[in-house]
């Protein structure tokens, strides 16, 4: 079975040497149980989907018992939080238990103290164990580079917070859960031999197109550095045209793979408010959501001098970051050209750039729902029949509050659509504009049941946002308007 000694090795980072990790064990938690599993995942971490139905995947998953021959460790990084250098952190709550046959590593989220801990109890509580889990397959079900979920367990243990909650464990797992800020750990230390060790495997591993390229004179680790900031271009384009704000984008939760990781005050848009917060303690908008691809890129240039003991001149490391810009703003457009139903090169034109922007002034002061438009669009455009245009568009119009400029924005729509004629891309459309998105309220409601012991709705929401694009018939609440109560939800970063 999976649980055979050996199936797990040492992670990549730990091969590298003590100075990357603390080798340690999980601390138990009591009576743990079940809250969901994920079989999609296992099979992707190389894990006969049958061993999570196991007593043994229950006790290694929950941190009670540590895997004959494999050794558990956390791993040490630093990085800039809210744009000020913090020093030293690391794994204060997450033990990786090791790599996977299928090359995927096991982390443990919550499961206890380790020595980066600081003033942390090294736990995480059900409520944002349930949204870090339902929101990184949310986030996969919408194509979107992700760390992954295989499992949630829970425990009575009482965790103190605000006010006492109970504890969980989410099993999370990823080719690598390597960050910015570990980069930055050993540069801020001097230690240039880590450092080198560190880039050399990231390398190696996950982008040997850098070690053999020819940018950037054949330096590997700017061509690294150009990479990651390609990836993170893309990843943070895709959070833009979905209407994901992540919340706390801090260099030591930022994916060298330009994954989203480390799910904490995250939030989809409801209605389309450009400035919107959703850390409670971020008191000044760092992380606004208008602000993340900027912030994104301010935190490429927190990597780029973090590497550039290993890239030598700094107007190389300039030159590899430049791309940045320009590169979110081409898949910018490919995204909201498709989510329009348009075709790739209709991104580039002049027409459509103006459209896309009357559209979010319009959605911003009307407050649009931004789901739900897009959705009710996509209806819309791939509607057949014999209706009249303003007919078919109505449902989209009424979303509208200032009704006669929703009508001039649509003409002008129709024009562009017309004009590109493209009904593969106009039919995309229901493929790119999901129906369903992991909204506050929903997150909400699923914690609340299952804070009685009812894990139903957790899983059917991971089986409706594992296929976010479906229609889903007979779950049409899950893709309303958020009720009122939704606005006085409020999450921060203590979890
Ligand atoms: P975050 O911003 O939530 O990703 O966490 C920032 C740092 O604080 C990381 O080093 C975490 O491991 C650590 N941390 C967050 N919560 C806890 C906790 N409850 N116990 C120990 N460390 C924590
Ligand atoms: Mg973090
Ligand atoms: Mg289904």
């Amino acid at each position: 079975t999976d649980g055979t000694p050996g199936w797990l090795k040492l992670p990549g980072l730990a091969q590298l040497g003590p100075a990357f990790f603390t080798a340690l064990r999980p601390t138990p938690l009591s009576q743990p149980h079940w809250i969901a599993r994920n079989a999609d995942v296992a099979r992707l971490a190389g894990i006969d989907p049958q061993w999570l139905q196991s007593e043994e995947a229950l006790v290694i998953l929950s941190g009670s018992t540590v895997a004959e021959g494999t050794q558990p460790v956390a791993t040490v990084y630093s990085g800039h939080q809210f744009g000020v250098w913090a020093g030293q952190l690391g794994d204060g709550r997450a033990i990786l238990l090791g790599e996977t046959r299928g090359g995927q590593e096991i982390q443990l989220k919550g499961s206890g103290r380790t020595p980066y801990s600081r003033m942390g109890d090294g736990r995480a509580v059900l409520r944002s164990s349930i949204r870090e889990y339902l929101c990184s397959e949310a986030m996969h079900g919408l194509g979107i580079p992700t760390t992954r979920a295989m499992a949630l367990i829970g425990s009575p243990d009482a965790v103190y917070r605000e006010q006492p909650e109970t504890a969980a464990v989410v099993a999370r797992v990823a080719p690598s859960f390597i960050r910015f800020g570990h980069f930055e750990h050993f540069s801020a230390r001097g230690d240039e031999a880590s450092l080198r060790k560190l880039a050399d495997h990231v390398i190696d591993r996950f982008y040997p197109e850098c070690r053999s390229g020819e940018a950037f004179e054949g330096n590997a680790y700017a061509q690294l550095l150009h990479a990651v900031s390609e990836r993170t271009a893309a990843l943070l384009a895709q959070w833009q045209a979905v209407g994901f704000c992540h919340g706390v984008m801090n260099t030591d939760n930022m994916s060298i793979l330009g994954l989203t990781i480390d799910y904490g005050p995250f939030q989809f848009l409801d209605a389309y408010v450009p400035g919107h917060i959703c850390n409670h303690s971020d008191n000044r908008g760092r992380y606004a959501f208008d602000q993340q691809p900027s912030v994104a890129y301010w935190n490429l240039l927190c990597l780029a001098q973090a590497l550039l003991p290993l890239i030598g001149k700094e107007e190389t490391a300039r030159a590899a970051l430049e791309s940045y810009p320009p590169a979110f703003a081409r898949e910018f457009k490919l995204r909201m050209a498709a989510k329009m139903g348009l075709p790739s090169r209709a991104a580039e034109s002049e027409a459509f750039v103006q459209v896309l922007q009357s559209l979010f002034d319009l959605m911003a002061q009307d407050a649009v729902d931004y789901t739900i438009f897009w959705r009710r669009l996509s209806h819309a455009a791939n509607a057949t029949g014999s209706e009249a245009p303003s007919a078919q568009f109505a449902p989209v119009r009424d979303l509208f509050l200032q009704r006669e400029l929703a009508d001039s924005w649509l003409d002008r729509y129709r024009e562009l659509l017309a004009q590109h004629a493209d009904p593969a891309a106009c039919k995309a459309m229901l493929r790119v504009n999901p129906r369903f998105v992991l909204r506050n309220h929903l997150g909400e409601m699923a914690i609340r049941a299952a804070s009685q012991g009812d894990f139903s709705l957790v899983n059917t929401l991971q089986d409706i946002l594992t296929t976010p694009f479906d229609e889903h018939p007979g779950h049409d609440s899950l893709a309303d308007f958020p009720p009122d109560w939704a606005s006085h939800i409020s999450i921060s970063c203590s979890s």
